[in-house]
């Protein structure tokens, strides 16, 4: 039998294009938060059965689907045997984000999670999964067309919860690491790649760490509940907080400069009201290295800074770093084998090396455990200019204008439109209608008013009333204004050319 050649794979793909953009499109319009893509592995599964894959298993730590394609072909000796075959492990990870989605195409998202720990949310792939999960189908389909010749076993590795699943929820590449069936088929190296804002088609790579390592950091500072009018009755963690929230934006001052770091806190939770001090608040955030021996030293200051600013206060801090991802570390070995196939397939001069990021990635965890390398794919309409990235000709996609509240809806169909409001002096005219979400987060919060307490009815009237008593004052306003003679006399005179 001949041997697999580059240009059978590269026909396949060709021919593979509009199924991949197809399924993107489906993907994109459906997504679905980490630990939640059920539909998306059923999309995947079925696609993978109907290839006639060897083995198609679902429910991998959770919605996982693993596909396993067993080649024809002989091993890499020359021999004609299949000794030393190898087993390739290709990842794709399916979860999106809880997003808006901001793009006018006719595939955008219109879906909100209702029910998600924290939420409702609005879910987009606003992350690229929905790509990396289209391609890896399209190379399930193309590898399968070759399966006779194919010199090697691969396994499609369909991941869920890379973005992390809910705190309180085990999930991703670890999960899947731990639960045992990539071992059994026991990969010899692991590839991956994610979009990026780069030129579309153009390839990055980075030499070393790729990504930082990742934790999510939970600080819980406990003081005592007391009515806001007497704070000095109880313990108000509220102060400590924002000073540990300030104080760890000063931690790079304490790590060297070389050391790329990064601590945030992206949420603040708390459990008072305007006129209640709460018992206790808490702080979610991230903490990053790149090089993955910083990690220790990084949470210890990250621990020591919560405890003894909460101590300060009179309050108590309790530190948590949960959801551990590794660096990704692409071996420069790796990168010696990648990079000739990387420039054979796109142009030399459209294989780029860059710096590491302080992004993070759970494709780190199977590089780990089988060897491989993970990449980006330049996804953008855009040329690059020297080190700049500028839009390319036609351009980035028009950009949907930014509407009020927190979801785009879409216009109603002429026929669902609601009816014109009555004209002045007919019936009362309320204020405006709270968009489906608003709605639904008042009623979770228990009030319509932003701070607690109020009913939305009575918010809405007193906004009605406010705007009616605004538009009567105009009205009256311009029917006791005597019109200006000046305007008069230039409105009767024939307009004069400028020159
Ligand atoms: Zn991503």
């Amino acid at each position: 039998m001949s041997p697999l050649t580059p240009a059978q794979l590269d026909d396949g793909a060709r021919d593979v294009t509009a199924d991949v953009v197809q399924w993107r499109h489906h993907l994109h319009a459906h997504p679905e938060l980490s630990n939640r893509e059920e539909k998306t592995a059923a999309y995947v599964a079925d696609h993978l059965r109907g290839l006639g894959l060897d083995e198609v298993i679902t429910d991998v730590a959770g919605h996982g689907v693993v596909g396993v394609l067993r080649g024809g072909g002989a091993g890499p000796d020359g021999s004609g045997s299949k000794a030393g075959a190898r087993t390739v492990l290709l990842r794709a990870d399916m979860d999106a984000l809880p997003v808006r989605e901001v793009f006018d195409e006719p595939f955008a998202s219109t879906v909100v999670d209702e029910d998600y720990p924290g939420g409702p949310f609005p879910v987009a792939h606003a992350c690229g999964h929905d790509a990396h999960t289209a391609m890896l189908m399209g190379a399930a389909s193309v590898l399968t067309d070759v399966r006779d010749e194919l010199p090697g076993t691969v396994v499609f590795c369909f991941q869920p919860a890379e973005e992390g699943p809910p705190v309180d929820e085990e999930g991703g590449a670890q999960a899947m690491a731990d639960s045992g069936v990539l071992d059994r088929f026991s990969p010899t190296a692991a590839f991956g790649m994610h979009v990026a804002p780069l030129p579309t088609g153009m390839i990055a790579y980075s030499r070393g760490n790729a990504y930082a390592a990742s934790c999510v950091v939970k600080v819980t500072v406990i003081g005592r509940q007391v009515h806001g009018s007497m704070p000095w009755q109880g313990v108000d963690p509220m102060p400590p907080a924002a000073d540990i929230v300030a104080a760890m934006g000063q931690l790079y001052r304490q790590v060297p400069a070389g050391e790329r770091i990064a601590v945030s806190v992206g949420h603040v939770q708390d459990v008072g009201r305007f006129n209640v001090i709460g018992e206790h608040v808490t702080l979610w955030g991230t903490a990053r290295a790149l090089r993955a021996s910083v990690t220790d030293d990084l949470q210890e200051r990250i621990r020591r800074t919560a405890t003894h600013v909460a101590q300060a206060y009179g309050c108590e801090a309790e530190v948590e770093f949960l959801q551990a991802v590794p660096a990704l570390h692409n071996a420069p070995d790796w990168i010696d084998a990648v990079r000739p196939v990387l420039e054979d397939l796109v142009g030399e001069e459209n294989v780029l090396e860059m710096p590491g990021g302080m992004g993070y990635d759970d494709m780190s965890v199977f590089i780990g455990a089988y060897g491989g390398v993970c990449v980006n794919l330049g996804a953008q309409d855009a040329v690059l200019d020297g080190e700049e990235l500028r839009p390319a000709e036609g351009g980035p996609r028009r950009r949907a204008q930014p509407q009020p509240g927190l979801l785009r809806r879409r216009r109603r169909p002429r026929h669902r439109r609601r009816p014109p409001r009555p004209p002045r002096g007919g019936a009362p005219q309320r204020g405006r209608r709270a968009s489906g979400l608003t709605r639904r987060l008042r009623r979770r919060r228990g009030s319509g008013a932003p701070y607690g307490g109020g009913s939305p009815r009575a918010a809405r009237c007193t906004r009605a009333g406010r705007r009616s008593t605004r538009r009567s004052g105009r009205r009256r306003g311009r029917a006791r204004t005597p019109p200006c003679p000046a305007r008069q006399q230039r409105r009767a005179a024939p307009r004069a050319r400028t020159g």
